[in-house]
């Protein structure tokens, strides 16, 4: 076994055990809850390491990342998912290896991800990306605080699910599969991630009226998969407690 081999299979373990534990203290099954390990900034021999250790979905933030790394990892049976803000002349690459796209937060995005899909003859998944931190607003050309228009972080406001929703569950070669949501920093959530999540858990069941099939639930990361998983997230996202504290911001 290689060093880095070593030193993944025990971060992982590490984090299996967590969730494990979290889903016993929550009293939900192991089962309910899938593991990705966002490998951004880290290399496809990584990805080939982790796929070996069983692991089955792993998640990046940038295309120019993602793309050769996917490229370079396509014989191995994993799920890719796409976590970062996406902007418009990325998504012809970006369904070129995406199963899942968890950070729809725009019409035109919605668009032109169906444009792709259908030229590359293949679904996507997709998850509308919800902003917590994010004023209230009905009016869909609001710039959305730390959001699309305005900074990092991404994802719509509560109130704009819906109307995103349908348009991709009306989008010829897309799946809508359900919510994604990165804990807040600010607003009346930072600091609350179990209340977040719970928040984000009652959108779920909204949106699940209308849309049942749209049951993914993505919350989480290194320092909060534990909230998350007690809030009933069926997704975690966990990056640096798999692979290391990132050299850089990414
Ligand atoms: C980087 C990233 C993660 C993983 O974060 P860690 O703190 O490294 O576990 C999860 N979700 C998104 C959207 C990310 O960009």
């Amino acid at each position: 076994m290689t060093d880095r081999r070593a030193e993944l299979a025990v971060n992982l373990a590490k984090v299996e055990e967590r969730i494990a534990a979290a889903c016993a203290a929550a009293g939900r099954k192991r089962e309910e809850v899938t593991l990705i390990v966002v490998t951004k900034t880290y290399p496809a021999s990584d990805v080939r390491i982790l796929s070996e250790l069983g692991v089955r979905h792993v998640a990046e933030n940038r295309d120019q990342d993602a793309a050769p790394k996917a490229a370079a990892c396509s014989d191995l049976p994993l799920m890719w998912h796409f976590v970062g803000q996406l902007q418009t002349n990325k998504v012809r690459s970006v369904v070129g290896y995406a199963d899942v796209v968890q950070s729809v937060d725009r019409s035109r995005l919605v668009t032109a991800l169906s444009k792709e899909a259908v030229r590359a003859g293949r679904e996507v998944g997709c998850l509308i990306q919800v902003a917590l931190d994010a004023a209230e607003t009905a009016d869909p050309a609001a710039p959305v605080p730390g959001g699309a228009a305005g900074g990092e972080r991404g994802g719509v406001a509560p109130g704009r699910i819906e109307e995103l929703a349908d348009l991709v569950a009306a989008a010829p070669a897309l799946r809508l599969d359900g919510l994604m949501t990165v804990a807040p920093l600010a607003g009346e959530y930072a600091g609350r991630q179990r209340e977040a999540f719970g928040r984000l858990m009652d959108l779920s069941t909204d949106l699940r009226r209308a849309h049942p099939a749209a049951n993914m639930v993505s919350a989480g990361m290194s320092a909060d998969l534990e909230q998350a998983v007690a809030a009933g997230a069926t997704h975690v996202r966990v990056g640096t407690a798999v692979l290391g504290v990132r050299p850089r911001l990414g």
